[in-house]
């Protein structure tokens, strides 16, 4: 079995690798242009795992996808810029990577004969503020910032080119994921990056609001497992919601790592709770979260040394970051 991973050296995508040498796969391609990736997740594999890592940017002309996904049985489409931030401040290369990228991938895609499955990583930031929890898949759609809407429009053309070109597609939205090799550097992003660094520096861990907002906390394993289910099963043509099945407050999370609290300002266009309904993907995939947040957390606490070079952020220092973020939505 053949297949393609696109962004396949970042976060989530590593941890799909993992999983597919578990299930024997025979030949897997990564294509990504290591813009947030790094060669470094990648870099426990086995010298004789049958993994062939290209850097190539998926959104550019030049690249002829198509000689890469010959013989391809299953496309696993995860390369995309993620961060609010950076896609207020630039957009384009947001629309660059997440759309044109996924337009030029689903293109390529069409031309594999007896392509098995067509797996799209979505973001749950497509429900924006939604007004019912658990949050269901037929929800209405209002992204809020431009990563949200990018990553919602390269799912349209996913479901168009389903639909359309007979594509066997499916795609998985994800809820707050977590866990080991999660990005350490760059921009101000996801609560345990921040956290972990703020735990090893024993600076005050930087809590949005009064820190009783909740998320649906989804261990990155489960994830992995969720896109090969996806990819396995019989059905095509469906969005399934992934995440763990509870959703856990911040000030939950902070006496799980354990220390000191300062408060910083409620972020503009952000959800008191994220919480998805799993009941379609439970029912249909068969899949179930495995990972609890107590589990979960212990694991990162374990690994917290990947953490060492990451920043550190402050109050200050995330008031300078996110200006932008609070001069757009406020
Ligand atoms: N959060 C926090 N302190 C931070 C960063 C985030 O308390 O320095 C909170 C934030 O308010 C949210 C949760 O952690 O409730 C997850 O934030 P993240 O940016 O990781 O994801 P998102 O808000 O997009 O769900």
């Amino acid at each position: 079995m053949k297949a393609i991973v696109t962004g396949g050296a970042g976060f989530i995508g590593s941890h799909l690798i993992d999983h597919l040498l578990k299930e024997n796969f025979k030949e897997i391609v990564v294509l990504d242009n290591m813009s947030t990736g790094r060669p470094e997740n990648l870099g426990h594999l086995d010298k004789e795992a049958p993994v062939k890592i290209c850097h190539v940017d998926i959104s550019d002309e030049r690249v002829k996808l198509e000689t890469y996904f010959k013989n391809a049985d299953y496309i696993f489409h995860l390369a995309a810029l993620a961060d609010i931030v950076p896609s207020i401040e630039n957009p384009d290369t947001y629309y660059k990577s997440n759309v044109h990228g996924t337009f030029r991938v689903l293109q390529a895609a069409k031309k594999i004969k007896g392509l098995k499955k067509f797996v799209y990583s979505a973001s749950s930031s497509c429900y924006g503020i939604p007004d019912h929890y658990p949050t269901k898949e037929n929800s209405e759609i209002r992204p809020e910032y431009p990563y949200a809407l990018t990553k919602r429009m390269g799912e349209e053309l996913l479901l168009h080119w389903g639909k359309l070109y007979k594509l066997p597609v499916v795609s998985l939205r994800f809820f707050n994921v977590y866990g080991p090799r999660s990005r350490t550097s760059g921009t101000y992003g996801a609560v345990f990056g921040v956290f972990l660094a703020q735990k090893i520096a024993g600076t005050p861990f930087t809590v949005v609001g009064d820190g009783n907002q909740t998320r649906d906390f989804t261990y990155v394993t489960d994830i992995a497992d969720a896109l090969w289910s996806a990819a396995k099963a019989s059905i095509s043509n469906e969005v399934f919601n992934v995440g763990s099945g509870n959703h856990y407050s911040i000030n939950h999370l902070v006496d799980l790592l354990g220390g000191k609290k300062t408060y910083i300002p409620k972020r503009p266009g952000e959800p008191d709770c994220t919480f998805a309904d799993i009941s379609k993907i439970k029912s249909l995939l068969g899949w179930k979260p495995q990972i609890s947040l107590e589990i979960g957390v212990r694991k990162m606490l374990e690994n917290i040394d990947y953490w060492k070079e990451a920043p550190i952020w402050t109050p200050e220092s995330i008031a300078e970051e996110t200006k932008s973020w609070f001069n757009a939505l406020s």
